[in-house]
């Protein structure tokens, strides 16, 4: 038994990615209004990480000072070089770029892509968990709720992530359906049993919010086979799947084949409003896929789509 004052404290570490930023630009608003709004529908103290390069840093520093000045609130957050970052995580991106880059390119531009794997070694020892948060989201309610889902999750999953709502994943895994009786790739609404881990269709997973158990993940031995280039290799033929969309390419295999490492977010803490695939060869069943009927916490606009406030 521990007196209060000597429990852990939990800390709301919050965690952005904000690269590449040369000047002034729709990503610094985008940053800038995240920040406001989540300090706005906050009901816990939370600490920001920003993972930056020195020119995206300064405009940063300016974006927070805006917010400072004009809540007149206090903003705790420090900043992690991405350039030290990409550095921790070269082996991971080494594996993962041949199969779920578009185009690789320079090494720090592709590890952006898969941070959220490796963000355990970037993170201080003392973060046991971290939610990790892309720029173009907004929250219609406290973010607090994002982080009691960690309470939610099964003793084995390391990763807690909301269904993608396109048929991205349909269209990827288009071979291997015309072969195999599966439910992955269906939509969640399309009833089927066939499937225990994912009886209800598995649209695969978006990577715009990210819970991640890092104490666990350092303590795993498991993530660091699921990991390494024989186990993606395997993945990736027995699927026949080549991607494009990084990070969440990688969890929505593991979905297929290591379900207990991933938590199932429900739909309203991610919920995309980008309708590109709606006009790209699906409009038939895009809306089965977009369909969510749970409460919006999260609103993102991915592919730049405005979000309606
Ligand atoms: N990002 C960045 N610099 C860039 C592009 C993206 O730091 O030049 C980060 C930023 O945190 C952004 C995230 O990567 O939110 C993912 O990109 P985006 O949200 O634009 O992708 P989408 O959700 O549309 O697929
Ligand atoms: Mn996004």
């Amino acid at each position: 038994f521990l007196p209060p004052s000597l429990k852990k404290r939990r800390e709301y570490n919050v965690w952005l990615i904000f690269t590449k930023v040369t000047k002034i630009s729709t990503l610094s608003f985008k940053f800038r209004d995240l920040i406001h709004n989540l300090l706005n529908v906050t009901s816990v103290p939370l600490k920001f990480n920003i993972i930056v390069d020195k020119i995206s840093q300064r405009i940063a520093e300016n974006q927070i000072s805006d917010v400072v000045l004009y809540m007149n609130k206090s903003v705790v957050y420090s900043f992690y070089d991405i350039e030290e970052s990409a550095k921790k995580i070269q082996d991971i991106v080494q594996v993962m770029t041949p199969y779920f880059s578009s185009k690789p390119g320079t090494y720090y531009s592709d590890a952006l892509f898969y941070i959220s794997l490796g963000l355990y070694r970037i993170a201080p020892q003392s973060q046991d968990i971290a939610v990790l948060l892309d720029c173009d989201l907004y929250f219609k309610k406290d973010v607090a709720l994002l982080f009691k889902e960690f309470d939610k999750f099964k003793s084995t999953a390391l990763f807690g992530l909301a269904p993608e709502l396109t048929p991205v994943y349909r269209h990827i895994l288009h071979m291997y359906k015309a072969k195999h009786n599966t439910t992955f790739g269906d939509y969640y609404h399309q009833q089927n049993i066939s499937n225990a881990t994912h009886p209800r269709g598995f649209q695969g997973y978006n990577s715009g919010v990210v819970l991640i158990r890092l104490k666990a993940q350092r303590n795993s031995t498991e993530f660091l086979k699921v990991i390494n280039n024989s186990s993606v290799l395997e993945m990736t033929s027995k699927y026949k799947f080549r991607g494009h969309l990084g990070d969440q390419d990688f969890y929505t295999l593991l979905g297929y084949e290591y379900p207990h490492l991933i938590q199932t977010l429900n739909c309203g803490f991610n919920r995309q409003l980008c309708t590109w695939w709606r006009d790209h060869g699906y409009s038939d069943i895009f809306d089965h896929y977009a369909k969510c009927d749970h409460d919006t916490v999260v609103l993102h606009g991915n592919c730049n789509t405005r979000i309606p406030k």
